[in-house]
């Protein structure tokens, strides 16, 4: 399908998703392990992807430092700063909470780990015995106060080229606050300079963006074409718990929400959201899509840029529904198969656990993993069930991103609405 000059990008983008799911199926059910698929797949589609990834990873460190600094700055005044920031972390909370209480009720009613015929499972298991004991290590750096104190990066140069977001926003809020209090000739040239950064990594999102309807179709058809549909039959119940709940908190929970505090309907959200939520999709990763969804949030949901700025930035790694959501359903989907008994307050527990874990875990694809290998060894499940579901991740993974950005922006239209009536109080007083 040839994408008419004039058209918008969002309509280009679900034609580049129409036609690289449909390609990818077809592939998949017509001509799996040709020799010729996979290499279109390692040498075109593959590559377009990630160059795609890479150009967006690329403006990330960047943009999350400027977007942060210019946000506190903008924000100016301690006070707004402060009713910004507590909106926002109440918003992440409370949110987050729904998420995974609505994640624990539906695992607790279908009861999808009882379901699996134990021979399967050990199959899954012994497929991907390999990768989950990498993950059920990897958790072991994730430990308990260890990532409250990661939040303070030694060194932020570090921290940006491990890209340790977290770190670096941390490093981004308190240069912007100093800089704010300061309010020198030096300090301000250094926020224009800053604001040219931030100008310049739109600008070029803006060009990168353009790609995005080939990406999106060169990704989903390496995906769909790969992925096959066996282990999702076989893990059907764990899925299809993972994908309703997913629908619940987007479809219901979302625009009660966006209509009670955000004054906007949800056609109107989903119009404007589009190009993020593709992108999310088409990506699995939040911290990829920061840009596009900073983008519109602005562009498309009319969110003030200076807490669109600063809402969908911290968003981006802290304010994850779905990952949270399918975190609280993978480990008590494992208790269910390794037949771990769980009581109420320990399901208390799991839920606090994954709004931690889903606020520490990272915005790339898989990043919440062993965020999900360190609960499970808490509450003694074996952190290598992990591999049970490792051939269903990255649909799931896909899905749970579309849902942690759609948090950030409905989160930045309920609280950049509020911020409007703010200050219109103080104006009129
Ligand atoms: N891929 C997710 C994200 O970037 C994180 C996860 O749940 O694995 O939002």
């Amino acid at each position: 399908v040839a994408a008419r000059p004039g058209m918008a990008l969002h309509t280009k983008m679900l034609i580049g998703f129409a036609v690289g799911v449909a390609a990818g199926i077809a592939a998949n059910l017509l001509f799996a392990d040709a020799p010729w698929l996979e290499a279109l797949i390692a040498y075109v589609t593959d590559p377009i992807g990630q160059l795609f990834l890479r150009l967006l990873f690329m403006l990330v460190m960047p943009l999350v430092f400027s977007a942060l600094v210019l946000g506190v700055v903008e924000i100016g005044d301690p006070r707004a700063l402060g009713r910004i920031g507590t909106k926002t972390l109440l918003w992440v909370l409370a949110v987050t909470t729904i998420a995974v209480s609505i994640g624990l009720l539906m695992v607790n009613l279908i009861q999808p780990g009882t379901g699996l015929p134990p021979e399967v499972g050990e199959g899954l298991l012994a497929a991907s015995s390999d990768r989950a004991a990498e993950i059920a290590t990897a958790r072991e750096g994730v430990s308990g106060i260890q990532i409250l104190l990661n939040i303070v990066p030694r060194n932020p140069v570090e921290a940006a080229a491990n890209g340790d977001l977290i770190a670096v926003m941390f490093f981004a809020l308190m240069f912007g606050v100093a800089a704010t209090v300061i309010r020198s000739r030096s300090t301000r040239s250094f926020v224009d300079a800053v604001q040219g950064i931030y100008d310049i990594c739109l600008k070029l999102i803006g060009w990168v963006i353009a790609l995005a309807p080939y990406a999106v179709a060169a990704l989903l058809f390496s995906i769909t074409a790969k992925l096959g549909f066996d282990v999702l039959v076989q893990l059907a119940r764990f899925v299809g718990t993972v994908l309703a709940a997913l629908a619940i908190h987007f479809f219901v929970v979302f625009p009660l929400l966006l209509r009670l505090f955000g004054g906007m309907g949800p056609l109107a959200f989903l119009r404007g959201a589009q190009p993020a939520l593709l992108t999310a999709f088409s990506t699995s990763s939040s911290s990829a899509t920061l840009p596009t969804t900073l983008k519109v949030t602005v562009d498309n949901l009319g969110v003030p840029s200076r807490v669109a700025r600063f809402v969908c930035t911290l968003g981006a790694t802290a304010n994850m529904n779905g990952t949270a959501l399918f975190e609280g359903i993978t480990v008590l989907f494992l208790a269910q198969f390794f037949g771990v008994e769980l009581t109420i307050a320990q399901q208390v527990m799991i839920l606090v656990l994954c709004i931690f874990g889903s606020i520490g875990a990272a915005g790339v694809p898989g990043g919440s993993l062993p965020v999900i290998a360190m609960i499970l060894a808490m509450f003694g499940i074996p952190p290598e069930g992990i591999g049970l579901i490792l051939g269903v991740d990255r649909l799931l993974d896909m899905c749970r991103t579309v849902v942690n950005v759609g948090g950030d922006m409905a989160g930045s239209v309920v609280i950049g609405r509020s911020e409007g009536k703010a200050e219109s109080l103080q104006q009129a007083a």
